[in-house]
């Protein structure tokens, strides 16, 4: 009987020949991280479920209709559908904020939101994130947006645009909510039933309202910044001045507020227009609230995540340059028995190198043999047969230029392979005008 059981709407497959471009992204954003103090944190997929609530906040979107809870027995967990909650969950848990601040920490993971599945919005999605918790600097905001930016120009991404807001702190947010609730009411009724409900209780949830008809009557809505109290707006000019002396445009946008509650002051998202609606890269802000309501000592921290299924989307776009997929470095054509163990020991003696050698094992002839290393593009080939054998010696056989050398089988044959191998990379590099992200050799 046939299986006919397909991938859940809203999630993707990735095949190995395009796991190179995950290995790019996640690569650089690792390395840039890495290069800033930041230090990686595995954390589990799911969580219980008040973690989100009590974080996220209950009159969001995410929490409202996206997340994936489970029951199991008497508990209710959830697929973690953002970064943050869990990973200031792990370092709380684990004592990490006792330690020297800032703790910096990164993330690679995937993440569970039910939405309706669209380029760029899918249910499984992934993301690389980063929480820096213990202070209160707007040097430390413009630090992490830096990083990002740092992120983004490392991938030779273009046309990406970032936009920062501050939408305040508890205290200024109060007067806020009140121009907010005086500006919505006559509109009550033209309203969606979740923002009629968010207007009583979290009003500026309604600026991150999708409906167009909610949008169009926001678009005069007073802005936070003109509510700011002067330490949020102290904090928001330093930024801006931190930003503009690093050399990073910015646009400020009073329409960011975000679509999880725990934000304060500094919010920002670096947007494209180039792949459609979707265009939010990257998102984050500060949540100097957050560590405390959780349970821990009152802790300024910020943070960001990145899509990363959006990143690869827009580098598809630019026709961006990825890390060269892994490549067969050199097959084994072979005719008999004796042969085959011969190249067993030879692939096994270059695989101790970190060559990738294959020989056949499908039992092959020799011209459907060369058929296949001509298919997976191998780099050079050799032909073992009795022959070469009884002599000791076999012809190296590099592919592209036709090129042949007789080399020994003997145990100098690693060493020899090496020098081969190397001078046909360092002709390649040439030909790529010395970009990196065509040598595949880089790791050996
Ligand atoms: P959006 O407004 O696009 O729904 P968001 O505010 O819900 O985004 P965040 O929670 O800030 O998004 O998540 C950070 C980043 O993760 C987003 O900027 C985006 O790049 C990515 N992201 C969020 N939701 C999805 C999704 N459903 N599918 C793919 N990527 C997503
Ligand atoms: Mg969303």
């Amino acid at each position: 009987m046939a299986i006919n059981i397909k991938r859940p709407n809203g999630t993707e497959d990735v095949l190995p020949r395009d796991i190179h471009k995950w290995h790019t992204v996640e690569k650089i954003a690792r390395e840039t991280a890495e290069s800033f103090g930041f230090g990686e944190l595995r954390f589990p997929t799911f969580e219980n479920t008040d973690l989100f609530l009590r974080s996220v906040g209950e009159t969001t979107d995410v929490v409202q209709k996206e997340m994936y809870t489970v029951m199991a027995k008497e508990t209710k967990f959830t697929l973690r559908p953002e970064g943050t909650a869990g990973a200031i969950r792990a370092m709380l848990q684990n004592g990490l904020l006792n330690e020297a601040l800032p703790q910096r920490i990164f993330y690679i993971i995937s993440c569970f939101r039910h939405e309706r599945p669209q380029a760029g919005r899918l249910r499984e999605f992934h993301q690389f994130g980063l929480e820096m918790a213990g202070s209160p600097s707007p040097a430390a905001d413009a630090e992490v947006i830096s990083l990002a930016k740092k992120i983004l120009d490392r991938l030779e991404l273009k046309n990406i645009e970032l936009h920062i807001n501050s939408i305040g702190c508890p205290a200024c947010r109060a007067k806020y909510h009140e121009a907010l609730r005086a500006y919505f009411e006559p509109h009550k009724d033209e309203l969606c039933d979740t923002c009629k409900e968010r207007l009583a209780k979290n009003p500026m949830r309604l600026l991150d309202c999708k409906s167009p008809e909610d949008r169009e009557i926001a678009k005069d809505a007073p802005v936070i910044l003109d509510y700011l109290c002067d330490e949020c707006s102290d904090h928001f000019e330093k930024l801006k001045r931190y930003l503009d002396n690093a050399g990073i445009d910015y646009t400020i946008d009073p329409k960011i507020v975000r679509g999880l509650d725990y934000y304060t002051k500094t919010v920002f998202e670096f947007i494209t227009t180039e792949i459609g609606a979707q265009g939010t890269v990257c998102g984050g802000g500060r949540y100097d609230g957050l560590i405390e309501q959780l349970g821990g000592q009152h802790t300024p921290a910020l943070g960001f995540g990145m899509g990363l299924e959006r990143l690869l989307l827009v580098m598809d776009k630019q026709n961006c340059d990825y890390l060269a997929p892994k490549k067969c470095d050199i097959y084994f054509a072979t005719m008999g028995d004796e042969a085959l163990e011969k190249a067993m020991s030879l692939t096994a003696q270059l695989r101790e190198y970190g060559y990738f050698a294959e020989y056949d094992l499908m039992g092959r002839g020799l011209k459907a043999q060369m058929k296949y290393a001509n298919k997976i593009g191998a780099a050079f080939t050799m032909v073992l047969g009795d022959n070469e054998l009884a002599d000791g010696k076999a012809k190296l056989k590099e592919m592209e230029s036709g090129e042949e050398t007789v080399i020994n089988l003997d145990d100098k044959f690693e060493a020899t392979f090496e020098e081969i191998y190397f001078n046909k990379m360092l002709d390649g590099i040439d030909d790529e005008n010395g970009s990196l992200f065509a040598f595949t050799g880089e790791d050996k």
